[in-house]
């Protein structure tokens, strides 16, 4: 492994200061050992660390970055901005268009809330979703992540139909004794659950792709017996899309698979690299938001100018110079170049993608849900992930995460980034 005195350095300085020397714990590399890169600037598709070395970065921030780094479109309307003001705490009309825009770019939202996190509009959407219905149990699937929200850090229980039980101290088991924990994919334990709890659920939430377990796809039997069993039960379905919006699609994962929500999170690109999160959908829902309804719901910064202008900068981008087909090329390429790395090597993994969303699991079976992605070898992702940081290649630091494709990577990269590949699992073999 290659060393790196400086980041060393400052990440020992920051942990005197900061819990574990980071302000957001997939940081730290604590899955894969050793210490962090602390970085310098990023430019384009590329992070330069305090050591002066450059990385093809696949983090991009865990997610933002779908247009790379500082694209100067995005950086203008961030400069113009911050001459005019950083915050008001008063309506101004960014906010407006970028919601606008949102509205366009996804059919099922009618209105829209703008917060500062994607946390934050998990737990407003939460919120809402049991202010509409009276309702109290909420449904999530294991291995499905949707922030740091009390009642959303559970840890699934032995049985599909045991309540969920705490997975961090400092969460009481009242917050999170009515969210049932369920497994991904699995429509009978979604048709039994339904069926004993239906008149008590208020809110199925779901990532609509899951990329907070390394990439794993919804099967269309899933997605249809989401909408058919809360339709019928009256419950409200959240799509989390904080880190599919605007990603997959335009209209994210909903525009991919025609799905419709009656929720819909978001966060991520939405803030263009800025703090930005929001959570919209059915007008009759939504307007029982304060002050339109009882549900209360505020933030000091929410729709901050600033990150309304990176927002709006990113998404006109976006919907302008759509990069999604072009991603897709880039994401078959660099899937099937680093399967083909696995297999002629007889490494047991399996590259899986959707779009520019991707994850190589050092497992031989499909991983299709938060049980079977367990069974990846976690030691020997760890060992690439440092052949390949060795390489210049930045990949998110635990196998239970998502990498994505930026629009600012070319062929050339995708090429580099498998002959690294090919390099690191030689090692590995
Ligand atoms: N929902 C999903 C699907 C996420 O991936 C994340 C963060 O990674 C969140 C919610 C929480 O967003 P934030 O980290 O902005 O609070």
């Amino acid at each position: 492994m290659r060393e790196r005195p400086s980041s060393a350095a400052a990440f020992e300085r920051a942990k005197r200061s900061i819990p574990g020397g980071v302000n957001s714990p997939a940081r730290a590399f604590g899955a894969v050992g050793g210490h962090p890169l602390f970085i310098a600037r990023g430019e384009g598709p590329y992070l330069y660390d305090l050591d002066g070395q450059r990385y093809l970065d696949f983090v991009g921030s865990w997610g933002p970055l779908i247009w790379g780094h500082c694209h100067p479109a995005v950086q203008e309307a961030v400069e113009a901005a911050l001459r005019r003001g950083s915050t008001f705490g008063a309506p101004c009309e960014l906010e407006t268009e970028l919601a606008e825009l949102v509205i366009a770019a996804v059919p099922s939202i009618e209105m829209v809330r703008f917060v500062s996190s994607g946390t934050e509009a998990t737990m407003s959407a939460i919120r809402l979703a049991r202010g509409f219905t009276g309702r109290s149990t909420i449904i999530k699937f294991a291995g499905c992540y949707h922030g740091h929200v009390d009642a959303l850090l559970v840890a699934a229980g032995s049985s599909a139909l045991t309540h969920g039980v705490p997975s961090s101290p400092g969460v009481p088991p009242g917050c999170t004794q009515d969210t049932l924990v369920l497994e991904y994919n699995d429509c009978q334990a979604l048709a039994d659950v339904f069926r004993q709890h239906g008149d008590q659920i208020a809110a199925v939430i779901v990532e609509p792709v899951v990329g907070n377990m390394g990439l794993v796809e919804p099967t269309a039997e899933f997605r249809q017996e989401l909408r058919r069993l809360t339709l019928r039960y009256g419950a409200v379905l959240i799509y989390d899309e904080v880190m599919t919006g605007f990603r997959l699609a335009f209209g994210g994962a909903q525009e991919l698979y025609g799905d419709h929500a009656d929720l819909t999170t978001l966060g991520k690109i939405l803030g263009g690299g800025l703090p930005v999160g929001a959570y919209g959908g059915r007008r009759d829902i939504m307007r029982q938001v304060m002050p339109a309804g009882p549900v209360f719901q505020a933030g000091t910064l929410s729709g901050n100018p600033l990150a309304m202008a990176a927002g709006l900068a990113t998404l006109r981008l976006l919907q302008r110079q759509p990069p999604y087909a072009y991603l897709e090329n880039l994401g078959r390429a660099l899937q099937n170049g680093l399967q083909q790395a696995l297999d002629t090597r007889r490494i047991p993994g399996r590259v899986q993608r959707v779009g520019s969303m991707w994850t190589l699991f050092f497992t031989a079976e499909p991983v299709t849900n938060y049980t079977t992605a367990r069974q990846a070898d976690t030691r020997r992702f760890a060992r690439f992930f440092w052949e390949m940081l060795d390489r210049g290649i930045y990949l998110p630091c635990s196998q239970f995460e998502a990498a994505f494709l930026n629009a600012a990577m070319t062929p050339q990269h995708i090429a580099q980034t498998i002959a690294a590949a090919e390099e690191a699992l030689d090692i590995l073999a």
